[in-house]
């Protein structure tokens, strides 16, 4: 059997085992954790750190290719693999997209051939720096640079002095200052690029976010106009031919009140906002990847039925207001949403429900968005979650 590695074990290995294994694959995971979504799923759980040699050496020599699910394992890792197995993508593209000011960097000086921008933004090192920046950033975000995910590592501030609190109280990390934009909405643009350079691009997705997570996705989006969506689309794959991406990449873009596309981070890996193409496209995100990481020929992007997504979050394993460390939880009733038209429920095989811990997804796909969307609807009642 041909073996693919994957550094990460969360549900987004999870999902790439399942496509992998589809294939015929034999999938191997490395990750610390012995409890793992994705180490359920593999044919193999390597139960090691993603630094460590034995683990890697284990990973490499076992497996032809290597990929992550994960954007912050080392990228050194990613590179070390390199010298022994075909690793995609690639750990300097890795690298540029787990810190926010090197993904900025990176964006401004591709701008003139993506013809888009970041926020305006300040890297903040010191409380020095607090003093450096323009009232012009304010109101703004304060995020750290690296290791931020769900909106987690990020605070919104209006004043300077909400600022000095919000940056004492991250403990010396560096961070960035953005400027609060007017968004109008949010897309985000799913791409691929093969060893043999061909890159395709799926339908733009849009995405709502609650409390920084990701809440729905749908797919076509409701209020995407032409002119944003052919200048995200141009944008992402002029980027991943800058990096000379391969594999599956994300890209996040904001657009704003008056219509322009500000460009917001890139996910090295499938991402949350590409789930819809498990049951509603040819080639799922992560069958991309498989065929990416393994150079075969990629495959069909096309989307067959419109397609609306919902995460599902432990809250619902709750009652309103429920604490979730002492409370026991109590499954939701999946029959109920199961009933609805074009249902796809999707759930990680995550034992224990916390708060804001991603457990799942639904894809409703219907003939009409309309319709997908009703069915989400239901859904939302039907599991107590505001719709
Ligand atoms: P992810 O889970 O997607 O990796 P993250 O924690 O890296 O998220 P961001 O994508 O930077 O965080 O921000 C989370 C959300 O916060 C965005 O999707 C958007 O809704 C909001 N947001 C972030 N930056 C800005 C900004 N400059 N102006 C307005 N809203 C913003
Ligand atoms: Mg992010
Ligand atoms: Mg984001």
């Amino acid at each position: 059997a041909t073996w693919l590695g994957v550094m990460g074990g969360g549900q987004l290995g999870r999902m790439f085992v399942h496509a992998a294994q589809k294939m015929g694959f034999k999938v191997a995971v490395l990750e610390p954790a012995m409890d793992c979504p994705a180490g359920h799923a593999a044919d193999q759980l390597l139960c090691a750190g993603y630094t460590d040699s034995d683990g890697l050496n284990k990973l490499a020599s076992q497996c032809v290719a290597v990929t992550t699910e994960f954007e912050n394992v080392s990228a050194k890792s990613l590179s070390y693999l390199a010298e022994k197995a075909f690793v995609a993508p690639a750990g300097e593209c890795v690298a540029i997209a787990q810190d926010r000011l090197e993904e900025k960097r990176f964006f401004v000086e591709c701008a003139t051939i993506s013809g888009v921008f970041p926020a305006a933004h300040k890297e903040i090192r010191t409380e020095n720096d607090l003093d450096q920046i323009s009232d012009d950033l304010l109101p703004g975000i304060l995020k750290t640079a690296r290791l931020g995910y769900d909106g987690k590592g990020q605070v919104r501030v209006k004043t300077r002095e909400e600022l000095r609190n919000a940056f004492a109280a991250m403990n010396g990390v560096v961070c960035v200052l953005e400027k609060m934009l007017p968004l109008a909405y949010e897309i985000s643009v799913l791409a691929a690029r093969g060893a043999d350079g061909k890159a395709v691009v799926y339908p733009i997705a849009e995405n709502v976010h609650r409390d920084g997570i990701l809440f729905t996705t749908m797919v076509p989006g409701p209020n995407i106009g032409k002119e944003a969506a052919d200048k995200a689309q141009a944008a992402t794959l002029a980027v991943i031919e800058q990096l000379g991406y391969v594999g599956v990449l994300c890209i996040e873009f904001f657009v704003l009140t008056d219509g322009s596309v500000v460009v917001n981070e890139m996910a090295p890996r499938p991402h949350n906002s590409g789930h819809y193409t498990i049951d509603a496209c040819i080639t799922s995100q992560f069958a991309q990847q498989v065929r990416a990481m393994a150079r075969l020929p990629l495959g069909d992007v096309r989307q067959h039925s419109p397609a609306a997504m919902l995460n599902i979050l432990g809250d619902i394993w709750f009652e309103a207001g429920a604490d979730d460390k002492t409370t026991p939880p109590r499954e939701p009733q999946w029959d109920k949403v199961l009933a609805l038209p074009g249902a796809n429920l999707h759930l990680y095989g995550k034992d224990v429900a916390r708060r804001a811990r991603k457990m799942g997804h639904i894809t409703f796909v219907a003939p009409t968005m309309a319709e997908a969307q009703a069915n989400l609807k239901k859904a939302c009642e039907i599991l107590g979650i505001a719709p």
